[in-house]
Formats: structure tokens, sequence, C-alpha cells
């Protein structure tokens, strides 16, 4: 099979963790399979990814570099290039990239993860070193810091409670002022950590790493992590709307646990609601392998 070819099985958008996780998957399973992706994945500013079976502490471009050599061996053919928009009728779909042209399908998977929708005070380079959206991936590599949790409410007092173990001090900033009132505000009071109605507004990258953070009452607090609420992830809905995919509550396409949406041409990967089982980048692979297995299924059972 040559990349020039313009018309596949399947095709695939998005070579991040779900992305080449379905597309090692359905090349094994003997599928004409095409990714089209752009190479910055979500964890790309982090210097290794963490809680990742076999990859644990690797850089994460040599993670993908290994899925991609491992699709390419199983007959993959990659774009590099932007997906800008993609259509799907009852006989097929199609993705028309910004520089490469169109190409056709059979069934099109949807990977192409959430849109971290940042805020403005983070300096660019702090994204992925001490600022997380995160408890788990990379706070133990800031074991001993200070760590201030960032957000609205519920789920940043939730942050700085599971950061606690860390911290050599802790301070949640809630925009709500009722939850800073709460019982899990109270919970950290308890614990020494500090709790304030009150919200970022610019910060400052320190000698020696970490942040300076200025907040809209006046505080100046020095943070070695940053822990935000998940909030900054947004439904991708370029693609999506261009298909006209029912959407969930959330705004992300609406699927089945195997990804199948409204169109039945039309797979979607990743986590799409913040109770999702597809959880970090694990989560994310594993909802591609999903979809992968109901591709197989829907091509064999027709
Ligand atoms: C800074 C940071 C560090 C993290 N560290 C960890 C960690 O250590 N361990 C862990 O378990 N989880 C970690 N995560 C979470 C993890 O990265 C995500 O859960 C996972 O990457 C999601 O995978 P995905 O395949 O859904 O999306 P992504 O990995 O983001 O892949 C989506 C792909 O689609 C491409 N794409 C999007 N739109 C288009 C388009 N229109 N055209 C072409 N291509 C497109 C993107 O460029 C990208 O290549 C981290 C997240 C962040 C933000």
């Amino acid at each position: 099979m040559s990349h020039q070819d313009r018309s596949y099985e399947v095709v695939i958008v998005g070579a991040g963790a779900a992305g080449l996780s379905a597309a090692v998957m359905l090349g094994r399973s003997k599928r004409r399979v095409l990714v089209i992706s752009l190479r910055n994945r979500r964890n790309s500013p982090a210097d290794r990814v963490n809680n990742v079976p076999f990859a644990h502490g690797t850089a994460p471009a040599d993670v993908y570099a290994k899925m991609e050599s491992d699709a390419t061996a199983y007959g993959v053919g990659f774009v590099w290039d932007a997906a800008l928009t993609a259509r799907a009728t009852e006989g097929g779909v199609s993705v028309t990239t910004r520089d490469s042209g169109t190409f056709h399908g059979e069934r099109l998977v949807l990977a192409t993860g959430p849109r971290d929708e940042l805020p403005a005070w983070i300096p660019e380079e702090e994204w992925g070193r001490s600022v997380f959206d995160c408890p788990y991936c990379h706070t133990r590599e800031h074991d001993g810091a200070a760590f201030v949790a960032v957000g609205a409410g519920t789920e940043t007092l939730q942050h700085a409670l599971l950061c606690r173990q860390y911290a050599s001090s802790l301070t949640a900033l809630v925009s709500d002022a009722d939850s800073a009132r709460g019982d899990l505000a109270v919970r950290l009071l308890k614990a020494g950590a500090q709790v304030h109605a009150d919200t970022v507004v610019s910060a400052t990258t320190r000698d020696g790493g970490g942040l300076l953070l200025v907040t809209a009452a006046g505080r100046e607090l020095s943070a070695g992590a940053v822990v935000l609420d998940t909030a900054i992830q947004k439904p991708n809905t370029l693609l999506p709307s261009a298909l006209g995919l029912e959407l969930n509550p959330h705004g992300f396409p609406r699927t089945t646990l195997f990804g199948r949406t409204s169109h039945p041409r039309v797979y979607n990967t990743g986590k799409s609601n913040p109770s999702s089982p597809y959880f970090a980048w694990t989560g994310a692979a594993a909802s591609g392998l999903n979809a992968a297995r109901a591709v197989c299924e829907d091509i064999a059972f027709g």
C-alpha cells in the first residue's frame, strides 16, 4: 500500500494515545488505515509520562515514535497535516486536510483529544512543567514543593486534598466563595492548608523553578507546583460539528462505550465527560482500542 493512496478502510484523525492505539490494532487486523494528525499531543509539554504501564518515565516523544513505528510496521499510513473538515455519508467518509488534499475512507475514527483552554496568566513554558490539571501524573515529581490548587470550587479543593502528602505548604484558591467555606475547605484547614476565595491574576517564573503568583486580592504566593481543575479541557468541536454528530451535555460527541457515534461510519475516542471511564493516557489508549474493536466488528458483521 502506498501512502499516496487516497482511499482507505479506516481514516483516523489524531495520532495521540487513542489514535495510535487504534491504528496499531487496526493495522494488525489487516485493515487499510490512514492516520492524519498534527504532532502536538496533550502531554507533549511534559518531560516524561507517568502512570503509563511499560513507559513510565519515558519522554512523550519517544513513546509516540515507538507507537508510530509499530503502526507503520503493520502497514498504517501517516499524513502529518491538520484535518480541516470531514464529511460522512451512507457510502463513506472523507477528510480534507490543510495542505495534503482530501482522503476517503469507509469509516472514520476521531481521536483528536480535548482542547486545553489555559488561563492567560500561565507563562507558556510552565504548562506541563510546574502547572498541571491532574493530581496524579506529575505531582510525585514535585514532592516537597509548595503546592497551590487553583480553580472554581469543589474539584480544586479535591485536587488540593489529593496533593497534600507531597506539599511543604498547601494553598487552595477558589473563585466560588461558598466552596471556600464548605466541608472540603474545613478538611483542608484541619490539615494545615490555607483556603481562600481568590483567583490568580498573574504569574512569573521564579529563578530556580516554580512560579510567583499574584492574586486578585493582592496575595503573593510562591508555588513549586500549581494544579488547575479539569474544566480547562474543552471539546474539540471542529470535526464533530462538520460531521453533524450528536453531542452529550458536555459538548463532546455522544458515544457508546465502544466509541460508536450518532453516525454509523464515525467513531469517537477519548474522555468525553467528567465521569468518563477513560482516565488519563492509558484511558485514552483503552478508548482507542475499544473503537478499533467496534470498527473491526462492524466491518466483519455488517
Ligand atoms: C501537560 C500534560 C501532561 C500529562 N501527563 C500525563 C502522564 O504523565 N500520564 C498520563 O497518564 N496522562 C498524562 N496526561 C494526560 C494525557 O496526555 C491525555 O489523557 C492523553 O494524551 C489523551 O490522549 P488523546 O489521544 O485523547 O489526545 P492527544 O494525545 O492530545 O492526541 C490528539 C492528537 O490529535 C491531533 N489533532 C487534534 N485536532 C486535529 C486536527 N484537526 N487535525 C489533525 N490532528 C489533530 C493532535 O495534534 C494530537 O496529535 C497529561 C496531560 C497534560 C496536559
